[in-house]
């Protein structure tokens, strides 16, 4: 028998992430609601994944874009949100909230932000610019000046207010089992203490999922590996949070709630072992170097497209995932990677996360000599030599089999060397093309270097990065509406049932279809979450009217 706690709150919601904290906001800022946030995570890792994010943000017609002379619009950003998705006619709900943040995402997510004193870098980034497939057609990836730390630390800070008032509740370290239907309508919600291991129903009449997404359980990505790809590697380390294990997008399938495009998901191909791993296949992120040579496992350049990144993320990882062995080699010199190379996240870029401007100008001037460093002492997928002879060796100790030929190594970089040794104008190269391309944006030629041959005795030592596919982002998710109200198979809403941020793919279960444009994630979360409040605002107000 399920113990039933008295408290009755307004709204439950399962959840401490952006998500979850951005809906609970709105709702104790705008009514006289009682809150009840319910958190697997601890005290101190409030915040959810949104704590770690670097804090880019797709954002179109703001005044950093206009200062750089960058004429976007939200018909433009739709437009290349569409080309990215490649949406099936039957996505309605995602064309639905891709329209939705195309349109609203400046008053949403970039008024708002600036409305809690946050700021945003003055450059701004352009990734994810397509491949084959267009896709950001204008830079428009705004970095959150402190990155996610900040965003969470100043939401907790105005959230401190109400918790002291008793309007917010949170329990942490406690899950929702599942909520509860009567009539149609939720009724209640049972809670574990995973500590405690005590189990009990809180009453509600409104309960709102931001549980997060499913790709913090590798037994879920392989489950929903994208079919067209064949198997999933054997080998992929985790770059999201355990704690997010799916069981609650289960239950809310169970009240009829619809959970789709969970084979869609936005990894990356650069992951590298956490070197402070917090649990089993914890990885890192890299933002690799442009001007790195990617090989596979035996050191031959992975082809005939040579992998770039900052065009098509989904390609990188779709040609990784297509090779005979689960890991890749980044091969470079020591130039390249303190110009170039990068870890996803707030806690590899201090500088941005502490606001400290002066290291970050240094960093942008002279390369992140620090980073670099840091990873050539952490990581032993991080291998450092003088020699390509000896990079070789490395290389092979790390493996149970010896695949890499240290002639053969030599050959290939030398075919790539010698394409950029040729001078000016001269070389006929994809990976040099869209080196030269990438450099015509200010901001990518700071840190992207300029046709830098890997072999140079004036650049080294060179540098091998042993990298795995790591999982990160689920764009599928629970199917919603505008008002992120969860839907039935019969497109009803279930009364009092809301899903939002990554649990709900960002919007209408997969609002950005196969492709995300990147940095639409965090935004997705604050569009959601605002919607959600909203909506939950509205249906009270009709009520309360009703009993009047
Ligand atoms: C290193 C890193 C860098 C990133 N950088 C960026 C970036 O620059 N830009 C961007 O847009 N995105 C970025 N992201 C992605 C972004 O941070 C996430 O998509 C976003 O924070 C998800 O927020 P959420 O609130 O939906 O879910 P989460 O942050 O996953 O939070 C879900 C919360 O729900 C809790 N929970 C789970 N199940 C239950 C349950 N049953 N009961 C109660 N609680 C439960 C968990 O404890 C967790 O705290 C990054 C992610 C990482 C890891």
């Amino acid at each position: 028998m399920v113990e039933k706690l008295q408290n009755e709150y307004d709204c439950i919601i399962a959840g401490g992430g952006i998500a979850g904290l951005v809906t609970a906001l709105e709702l104790l800022e705008q009514t006289q609601q009682k809150i009840c946030i319910v958190d697997r995570d601890t005290k101190a890792r409030l915040g959810g994944l949104a704590r770690w994010a670097f804090g880019g943000m797709a954002l179109c017609a703001t005044k950093e874009q206009r200062r750089s002379k960058i004429d976007d619009s939200p018909a433009l950003m739709l437009r290349d949100w569409q080309q990215f998705a490649q949406f099936e006619p039957s996505d309605i709900w995602p064309k639905a909230w891709a329209d939705e943040y195309t349109q609203h995402n400046h008053k949403k997510v970039y008024c708002w932000l600036k409305s809690l004193g946050l700021s945003f870098l003055p450059a701004v980034n352009w990734v994810e610019r397509g491949l084959y497939s267009a896709g950001n057609s204008v830079p428009r990836y705004h970095v959150l000046w402190g990155t996610g730390w900040e965003l969470i630390e100043r939401i907790i800070a105005k959230l401190a207010p109400y918790a002291a008032q008793g309007r917010l509740h949170y329990l942490h370290q406690h899950k929702v089992i599942a909520p509860h239907v009567t009539q149609g309508v939720i009724s209640a919600v049972t809670v574990l203490d995973e500590k405690n291991q005590r189990q009990f129903e809180l009453a509600t009449h409104c309960f709102v999922a931001a549980c997060g997404g499913i790709n913090g359980s590798l037994d879920n990505v392989k489950k929903h590996w994208y079919k067209p790809w064949g198997a999933p590697p054997t080998q992929l380390l985790n770059g999201a949070n355990p704690i997010s294990d799916g069981k609650l997008h289960q239950q809310i399938s169970q009240l009829g709630g619809v959970i789709t495009h969970s084979d869609k998901m936005w990894n990356y191909a650069a992951g590298i072992e956490h070197p402070q791993a917090e649990f089993a296949g914890h990885g890192l992120s890299l933002i690799p170097s442009k001007s790195a040579l990617w090989l596979d496992h035996q050191g031959q350049r992975i082809g005939p497209q040579p992998l770039v990144t900052g065009f098509d993320t989904r390609f990188l990882c779709e040609q990784v995932a297509a090779l005979e062995q689960p890991w890749t080699w980044q091969v470079m010199n020591w130039k390249i990677a303190k110009k170039e190379l990068a870890v996803s996240g707030s806690q590899h870029n201090p500088s941005i996360r502490d606001k400290n401007l002066l290291g970050l100008v240094k960093e942008s001037l002279f390369g992140n000599e620090r980073l670099i460093k840091q990873l050539a002492r952490e990581s032993a997928d991080f291998l450092v030599a003088d020699s390509l002879e000896l990079l070789a060796q490395k290389m092979n100790e790390t493996t149970i089999e010896s695949h890499i030929d240290s002639t053969f190594l030599a050959q290939q970089i030398e075919q790539y060397d010698s394409q950029l040794n040729r001078g000016k104008g001269l070389s006929n190269d994809d990976q040099a093309r869209r080196i030269s391309h990438a450099r015509q944006w200010k901001v990518d030629r700071m840190r992207t270097c300029k046709a830098q041959p890997i072999v140079d005795a004036k650049a080294g030592p060179l540098i091998a990065i042993k990298l795995r596919l790591i999982s990160r982002k689920s764009l599928g998710g629970v199917q919603t509406n505008l008002q992120s109200q969860v839907l039935n198979n019969h497109g009803q809403p279930i009364i009092g049932l809301y899903c939002v941020g990554e649990a709900a793919g960002f919007g209408g279960g997969g609002a950005s279809g196969l492709r995300s444009l990147e940095g639409t994630f965090l935004a997705g979360c604050i569009l959601t979450a605002r919607n959600a409040a909203q909506a939950i605002i509205a249906t009270n107000k009709t009520k309360t009217k009703t009993i009047k």
